[in-house]
């Protein structure tokens, strides 16, 4: 019988891909059909950023939550917030919102991490 080889890379950008919401490390472990041990999926995560395929989120609890990304190269260039809800937990990238700076000259913003929290429509609404 042939083995079934897995691609756990591709798994774990589609999940991304797929998800309205950044999804934590143990989030993508769950939700993997194969479970793989935390290391596999760190180094899976670090090459996807490494790649521009996804970027990193810390959410109002310092947790770390991944997001896939919109036309990154190596670099990633997108300067938009994210909405952390402190009912459900979900962690949102607002793309639409990209805040201007301006710094005080010598001064040149390479990664902006910018988390507001409160309550997403989904709880608001109930
Ligand atoms: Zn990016
Ligand atoms: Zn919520
Ligand atoms: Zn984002």
């Amino acid at each position: 019988m042939e083995k079934k080889r897995i691609n756990t890379k591709l798994q774990v950008q589609e999940l991304i891909g797929n998800s309205d919401v950044a999804l934590s490390h143990q989030d993508i472990n769950r939700m993997l059909e194969q479970s793989c041990d935390r290391v596999t999926i760190y180094r899976v995560l670090d090459k996807l950023m490494g790649e521009g395929l996804i970027h990193r989120i810390i959410d109002v609890d310092g947790v770390s939550k991944f997001a896939a990304c919109h036309g990154c190269t190596k670099e990633h260039h997108h300067h938009h917030v994210h909405f952390s809800c402190t009912v459900c937990h979900s962690v949102t990238c607002i793309e639409e919102v990209e805040p201007h700076f301006q710094l005080p000259e010598g001064y040149k913003i390479q990664e902006m991490n910018i988390t507001l929290s409160g309550i997403c429509p989904d709880c608001s609404a109930s």
